[in-house]
């Protein structure tokens, strides 16, 4: 038995790969381990033996594709331009198929009816509330508590971010994708989002009939929950002429929508991360360009930004524009080990490249860090120990907008709970 379902990797794809090994310097896993098996090759040759029969989809095959960060790093420097990230979610697909587990049960429901429902979120987060105000988080069990450490405070939230924002008559409509965690926990990224693109010129346009984008489904295999949340975000955004998401992971799974849902190529040609769109509107000076002297400011590149999209020059662009000056952290990319569900599966090798990238940021001097993906910032909040304040991009900028014009005395940036 090779592959069972319709989602593997096509032959095509794996044959792409012309073993030349430019991407194994790039790869975390690699270079964590120095294994052939945890690099980009090594994984390509098992999904191909499986091709051809060779190998089954047995328990050494599942550990090495579990083992991949899913950070697609691999990808921008392969001379073949393996699409490895699909190869890779065509794997999970099957292994899913192939070898259920009662884990798989488990996150397949998380993941699909849990992620995609605004109720059963809502109640999550209002329990995590509740253990951030008892001080309870440093008692979740072991693995899970990287995520929560890392969370921003649920105190105080500020109303759901849905309907169509006061704009100027006959403005391009954006809409918004507010996405699930991105939604419940952290709301002050897509209500910056509301207000500077409103300000730039746009009327927002966030349905409710919208969903979790199914990034985090699709990444674990979970290909019909992937294509059911796809197919109700066609639904609900189809009409409008552009769409943002404000998390890095969720704009890189828009550009995929082609392959998850009928329809869904349309979308994907009319989406953008919102960095890009409000780069674009300081660029054409729809926003301002705000005096320098705020100090210096890491910038940190969530994967699915770097490396999926290709876009690095726009969150510079975004806090140079709020007067910061630029410090690079990690000139080569490397995946801060957050990567969906990999901080709770994969907690060694998580905790690993978190205190490297900590390492890193605390090399600079830096105590402000811009990272354009709530994964990321939970991952790095965490292995910092709250001694370095992260927000959005364009957190960051309206946080400075604000303290410019006066037009707010309170700093919408939040600080790291315990
Ligand atoms: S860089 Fe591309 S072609 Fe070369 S080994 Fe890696 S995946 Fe294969
Ligand atoms: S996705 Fe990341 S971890 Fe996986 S093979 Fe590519 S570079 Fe390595």
């Amino acid at each position: 038995m090779a592959w069972v379902t319709t989602e593997h990797p096509t032959r095509s794809e794996l044959s792409a790969c012309v073993q030349c090994g430019l991407c194994l310097p790039h790869c975390p896993t690699f270079r964590l381990t120095g294994k052939e098996t945890a690099s980009p090759r090594g994984r390509l040759s098992a999904m191909s033996a499986v091709q051809d029969g060779i190998v089954q989809v047995d328990r050494p095959f599942v550990e090495i594709i579990d083992f991949c960060l899913g950070c697609r790093a691999c990808e921008p420097v392969c001379p073949g331009m393996v699409p490895y990230g699909r190869a890779l979610e065509g794997t999970r697909a099957e292994i899913v198929a192939q070898r259920p587990s009662f884990s798989h049960r488990i996150r397949g429901f998380l993941l699909g009816p849990v992620l995609g429902s605004r109720m059963a979120l809502g109640i999550g987060t209002v329990f995590l509330s509740l253990l951030q105000r008892l001080r309870l988080t440093r008692l979740v069990p072991g693995r899970f508590r990287r995520l929560t450490g890392g969370m921003r405070s649920l105190r105080g939230r500020p109303a759901r971010v849905a309907g169509t924002s006061a704009g100027p008559k006959g403005g391009e409509v954006i809409g918004l994708l507010t996405g699930c965690v991105q939604d419940q926990w952290f709301r002050q990224t897509n209500e910056a989002a509301v207000a500077l693109l409103t300000r730039a010129g746009y009327r927002v346009e966030a349905p409710s009939a919208q969903t979790c984008c199914g990034a985090l489904a699709a990444h674990d295999g979970k290909a019909g929950q992937a294509r059911r949340l796809a197919a109700k975000n066609v639904a609900a955004f189809g009409e409008v002429e552009h769409l943002v998401a404000t998390a890095a992971g969720c704009s890189a799974h828009l550009a995929g929508y082609g392959h998850w849902a009928d329809d869904g190529g349309a979308i994907a040609e009319r989406s953008e991360d919102i960095t890009v769109l409000i780069a674009r509107a300081i660029e054409e000076g729809r926003l301002p360009r705000l005096p320098g002297g705020r100090g210096p400011i890491g910038v940190q590149d969530p994967c699915h930004l770097r490396h999926a999209q290709r876009v690095t020059a726009e969150p510079r662009a975004i806090v140079e524009a709020a007067g910061y000056e630029v410090v690079e952290i990690d000139p080569r990319g490397l995946c801060c080990g957050a990567a969906g569900l990999y901080t709770v599966l994969q907690p060694e090798a998580s905790r690993e490249l978190g205190n490297q990238k900590a390492d890193q940021i605390r090399s600079t001097g830096v105590n402000k860090v811009a990272t354009a993906n709530p994964g990321c910032e939970m991952q790095m909040r965490s292995a910092t120990d709250g001694d370095v304040q992260f927000a959005h991009p364009i957190e960051w900028y309206l946080d400075a907008l604000a303290q410019s014009e006066s037009a707010v005395t309170s700093s919408p940036v939040e600080s790291s709970v315990d």
